[in-house]
């Protein structure tokens, strides 16, 4: 039988503001429980909140970096439901009117994805389980968030990864939220859905709620798609579900069954006015924008000559792009800075690229390097071997090396070591002379480590070629 799934998303980021959104609390990570709370935070009887301005603005950046139709004028609303994380039993988000609305994501497929609406609203506390008991800590009520809704474009998990993770680059590139999943500033639920091709209704809608990591995200999806696929392949009906991601299982499961249309019984919320944002006001917070990574993906392949996957590589990463300008600026040469950034310094690195502080060796020492290798001291072997130890140790260059280290080898020490290489590697010779050519390379390689990256391995080639050749005409 023949399936189509189609997925929507809403992904909420905790915005990294001063202070939080209706008060003057202080907006940050974790901290002692209830400790960076005041009665506007728990929702007293008689305390009024007030939006906090740089929470417009950034919702406002978020959007037009998404295509969004900014509106001048959005209203905030009460979402009315209980839970014990929510003191004031309604949550303070915006309904029928966001503030942005009608905006785009392109995918590397050619897919566009589209945005239904970004809205701002308020974080609600959490819940601690231990020792048998639920403890709640509202440290995080009142924190700003933006909730990005997407239409239910999506097809594969694929798409929905790379659509993650291009909106995590966006939002990070922007500075208007650390985006960090663990401590769940950007948190994810996916609507889900599978059905017959040839069917014409929509299949049944299907949640999952907070998955934590984009491979975890990927993993549900695909294993919901199987489920529900096997499901109708036996005629059975899918109900529509609110389910959870096992990450030990690696399964979804049952939280609850949804009810229809969960009454939350939106309205106007009579505590904040409209809010407002001029047209002038909008238009100078776009001249602002720094430039996103759509925008540095095609210059750096226009501009700076580098291929598609060295700009890929490079703009995944905020830490690398800053690296990345500061090399140019201090070598000149952006393609070669490229070259040893993403084939070299990224092997020695990448661990700590992911914990997102760059821990990049002195750019200093790096420029140096590219400005050797320009100058045509330092080759193939050579580049790995002083990029490495530079990176692992960071230090300059002439601390650690002589630049004699890598001095071409004579012709003599050349053909010493491939005289050697060719006597301890006679099947290779054998395979060579039966016809397989590229068995040669197993004997280049043997040289171009004898001699530590030092020797030629073109001259080596050639050394090798001619002194095999030689033993072929001389039986
Ligand atoms: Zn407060
Ligand atoms: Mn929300």
């Amino acid at each position: 039988m023949n399936f189509e799934m189609t997925v929507g998303l809403e992904t909420h980021f905790e915005l990294s503001t001063k202070s939080k959104i209706f008060c003057s609390c202080p907006n940050c990570f974790g901290g002692e429980a209830n400790t960076k709370c005041c009665p506007v935070c728990l929702g007293l009887p008689g305390s009024l909140p007030v939006l906090n301005r740089e929470v417009v603005e950034y919702a406002v950046k978020a959007g037009l970096a998404l295509n969004c139709r900014v509106e001048e004028y959005s209203y905030m609303a009460r979402k009315n439901y209980i839970y014990p994380d929510l003191p004031k039993a309604y949550q303070i988000t915006q309904g029928d009117r966001p503030i942005c609305h009608s905006g785009q994501l392109n995918l590397s497929d050619g897919s566009v994805i589209r945005i239904n609406r970004l809205h701002i609203e308020e974080d609600a506390g959490k819940l601690i389980h231990k020792d048998g008991a639920t403890f709640a800590d509202y440290n995080r009520c009142g924190v700003p968030l933006v909730e990005i809704v997407t239409e239910p474009d999506f097809n594969s998990a694929e798409q929905v990864r790379e659509y993650l993770e291009k909106l995590r680059l966006i939002m990070k590139t922007l500075g208007v939220s650390d985006c960090r999943m663990q401590e769940g500033s950007m948190r994810c639920d996916v609507n889900l859905s599978v059905k017959k091709r040839e069917d014409k209704k929509p299949g049944e809608k299907i949640e999952i709620k907070n998955v934590n990591s984009f491979s975890f995200i990927a993993k549900a999806i695909n294993y919901e798609y199987k489920r529900q696929c096997s499901l109708l392949e036996r005629g059975e009906r899918i109900t529509a579900q609110t389910r959870r991601f096992n990450e030990a299982t690696g399964e979804t499961e049952s939280m609850r069954d949804k009810e229809e249309g969960e009454d939350y019984r939106y309205f106007p919320e009579p505590d904040i006015p409209a809010v407002y944002i001029s047209h002038e006001e909008i238009v100078k917070i776009k001249k602002t924008l720094p430039e996103l990574p759509d925008a540095k993906y095609e210059r750096y392949i226009e501009e700076y000559n580098l291929t598609a996957d060295e700009a890929v590589q490079i703009i995944k990463y905020p830490a690398a792009v800053d690296y990345f300008e500061r090399l140019i600026k201090l070598s000149g040469n952006a393609k070669l800075s490229a070259k040893l950034l993403v084939s070299n310094i990224f092997a020695c690195v990448r661990e700590e690229l992911k914990r997102e502080n760059g821990n990049f060796p002195n750019a200093e020492y790096i420029a140096e390097v590219v400005m050797l290798i320009e100058r045509g001291k330092l080759k193939g072997g050579a580049v790995k071997t002083a990029t490495q130890k530079i990176t692992a140790e960071n230090k300059p260059f002439k601390e650690l090396f002589n630049i004699t280290d890598f001095a071409g080898m004579s012709d003599e020490e050349t053909a010493a070591l491939a005289d050697k290489a060719i006597a301890e590697n006679q099947t290779a010779v054998r395979d060579y002379l039966a016809g397989k050519d590229r068995a040669i390379f197993a004997v280049v390689g043997k040289v171009m480590k004898e001699s530590k990256g030092r020797a030629d391995a073109e001259k080596v080639l050639e050394y090798v070629k001619k002194a095999i050749n030689e033993v072929l005409r001389g039986k």
